[in-house]
């Protein structure tokens, strides 16, 4: 009789993101009978240092095709694949990683691997008849802090605010569901006050399904915008406030400064922008604030601002970037991101040498998203504490609806990671 965990069949089709953007969706078949089926996220303020992303060129869809990859899963993937145990998730990854054979899996490329390797992961959950998140860790009960991107800026929006996401946390809520609901009553509220104070197009949204406010360009008026909002609720002592401000996307490598609000700053004058920020506002967290190769300077705001900094492009969830993070000091919490390095168990590595040298871990989209959830699966079953995904949109909300379902799920040993979700344990 065949062993009833056999991989059969694997197979993959180009399909669309979120925004029409041609990415890969992965067929895993175990045992003729089981199917795992996982879809691949692409970022658009991509670090320079993410494993490679392999796309067609020439005419079709503006070069963005990913026919090579699809090809690469049919014809080279699948047939190492098939027959191996679907449980056997980090030697299936191994095997992928050599059968590429370079650094950043430049030849068979990182969203055909990942897409093999987040298809294996599913379908080994369904063939065991468990959630997703329960198979990543059978004490998975943590459900995440949103972190809500209500304000958008930099490459993802087209505002004229410099930083990518203004974010808010319902960091006091009892719940996840109370967190989502108080998280979205703050955005319906946030919408009448823009539209009044900035017109009606501040209603336009960004990828992620944050507004958009013409002429808005000070980071600290998309805040006072926020807690408006959340004053007007009640719920100040509920929230409190994050940035992703993406640096390494208005950093000019040549003079070594920022374009910053329509000028050219230094360094250390960013440096003491954030310090006003922290003083002034319930700033909790800010991710990317400098370029991606600051290692000493994500460090020295890490030792003097006493809130969660977030290597996303810093450390690209690459170990050995985040290595050399926690030797300098650099930062103090992982972004998460599995097509940044292309195999969930190296992903898996970094999360978890992260939280083994006291780094807070966030599970994050990418803005080129899909409908698929595997990622509420991630945040539960790594106890991550945190994600962001955005706010708006059936990508996102797709997200969230998951983590509901999780939250039922687990009934009374649900825990929101509220106040603790740097440090959930
Ligand atoms: C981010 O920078 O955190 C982000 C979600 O953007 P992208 O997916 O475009 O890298
Ligand atoms: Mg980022």
């Amino acid at each position: 009789m065949a062993n009833k965990f056999e991989i059969t069949a694997v197979k993959g089709r180009e399909i669309l993101d979120c925004r029409s953007y041609p990415t890969l969706q992965v067929d895993v078949w175990v045992n003729d009978a089981v199917l795992g089926r996982a879809n691949v996220p692409c970022g658009r303020s991509t670090g320079t240092n993410e494993a490679y992303e392999l796309r067609d060129g020439g005419k079709r869809y503006s070069g963005f095709g990913v026919r090579k990859a699809v090809d690469n899963i049919n014809r080279i993937i699948a047939p190492e694949v098939v027959g191996e145990d679907v449980r056997n998730q980090r030697k299936l990854d191994q095997l992928m990683i050599e059968l590429d054979g370079t650094e950043n899996k430049a030849k068979l490329g990182a969203n055909a691997i990942l897409g093999v390797s987040l298809a294996i992961a599913q379908a080994a959950a369904s063939s065991l008849g468990i959630s997703l998140y329960k198979y990543i860790d059978v004490n998975a009960h943590i459900l995440p802090v949103p972190v809500l991107d209500l304000i958008e800026g930099g490459k993802l929006a087209a505002s004229e605010l410099d930083f990518q996401e203004h974010q808010v946390i319902p960091v006091g809520a009892k719940s996840f569901s109370e967190a989502i609901r108080m998280g979205m009553e703050v955005y319906y509220e946030l919408g009448n006050i823009l539209a009044e104070k900035w017109g009606k197009h501040s209603l336009n949204v960004g990828v992620e399904g944050g507004y958009t406010p013409p002429g808005m360009k000070d980071p600290r008026e998309a805040f006072d915008a926020e807690l408006l909002a959340i004053q007007k609720l009640g719920y100040e002592d509920e929230f409190v406030l994050s940035l992703d401000c993406a640096a390494s996307h208005f950093y000019i490598r040549e003079t070594g400064k920022y374009v910053f609000m329509g000028k050219e700053i230094t360094r250390k004058e960013l440096m003491d922008f954030y310090k006003e920020l922290v003083s002034s506002y319930p700033l909790q967290s800010i991710e990317d604030p400098l370029q991606e190769e600051d290692f000493d300077g994500f460090a020295e705001l890490a030792r003097t601002l006493n809130i969660q900094i977030i290597g996303d492009d810093l450390f690209v969830t690459n170990i050995n970037r985040l290595r050399k993070g926690v030797e300098k000091g650099a930062a103090n919490a992982l972004l998460f991101k599995v097509n940044q390095i292309g195999s969930l168990s190296e992903a898996l590595d970094a999360a978890q040498f992260a939280f083994r040298n006291s780094y807070g871990v966030q599970v994050s989209e990418r803005s080129g998203q899909t409908e698929d959830t595997w990622l509420a699966d991630l945040a539960v079953g790594l106890n991550a504490g945190q994600i962001k995904t955005g706010v708006a949109r059936s990508e996102r909300t797709s997200k969230y609806n998951r983590l509901l379902q999780i939250e039922e799920e687990l009934g009374s040993a649900a825990k929101y990671a509220g106040r603790e979700f740097r440090q959930p344990f």
